[in-house]
This record gives C-alpha cells, structure tokens and sequence, in this order.
C-alpha cells in the first residue's frame, strides 16, 4: 500500500480506536524500517535489522509498534497486522497459538477487553 499521509492518518486511527476497545496506551507506531532504525537501538533491540521480515513487530517494554507497510498489500493485511500487534500489547504473557487466534478474530470483529494492568515487577 503507498504509505502516504492520508494513509499514515487513517492507520492512527485505526491504532486509536483498537487501543481504546482492548484498553491499552496507544502505542507509538513506526511505518517504515527507516523509522525502525531511526528509533534508540535499546529500544528495537533484537528486533532492528531484522524487523523487515515481519509484517508487524511489538516493542512490548516501549509501548512502540512497527507496522510494516511495505510488506502490507492491502486492507485486510493492514488491519489484520494492527490488530495482531495490539492483542500482543494487551495480552503480553500469551504467545501465538489458538488462543491468541482467537483473540484477534474477536479483536477484528469489535469485541472490548477490560483495561491492561501491568504485573507488579
Ligand atoms: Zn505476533
């Protein structure tokens, strides 16, 4: 998809109002692996070079997600990857597997989820 303004605004509000539904932070989002490798290497440590690979990558410990959009063809990919991504942020101790599935296609179909608290450390 070409990354222009127009698109960069809507994808902002997409990553808004899925936010808002799975109560998280809104993350900070990067669109392109320049903005990746413009970021603090500390930040997308082990996840910097090689971060053009994947459609989508979640920075958990920086509220930063990267939104590959030269990977992304169309819609459905888009919103397919903010709301991966953004499931990864609100359920961060559950990996990729049925359950996870699951929770994205409930995600994409408009379901809420009650506010992320974070584990005491
Ligand atoms: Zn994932």
């Amino acid at each position: 998809m070409k990354l222009d303004s127009s698109l960069r605004l809507k994808i902002l509000e997409k990553v808004g109002i899925y936010s808002n539904r799975f109560g998280i932070e809104e993350p900070k989002v990067l669109l392109t692996t320049r903005e990746v490798l413009n970021m603090p290497k500390e930040i997308t440590q082990g996840r910097r070079t090689s971060a053009y690979k994947y459609l989508g990558v979640s920075y958990l410990q920086h509220n930063l997600v990267f939104i590959n959009m030269r990977k992304i063809s169309d819609e459905k990919t888009l919103e397919n990857t903010i709301v991966h991504e953004l499931i990864h942020m609100r359920f961060q101790y559950l990996s990729h597997g049925k359950r996870f599935n699951k929770l994205v296609r409930h995600g994409l179909a408009g379901k809420t989820f009650s506010p992320y608290k974070k584990r005491k450390k």
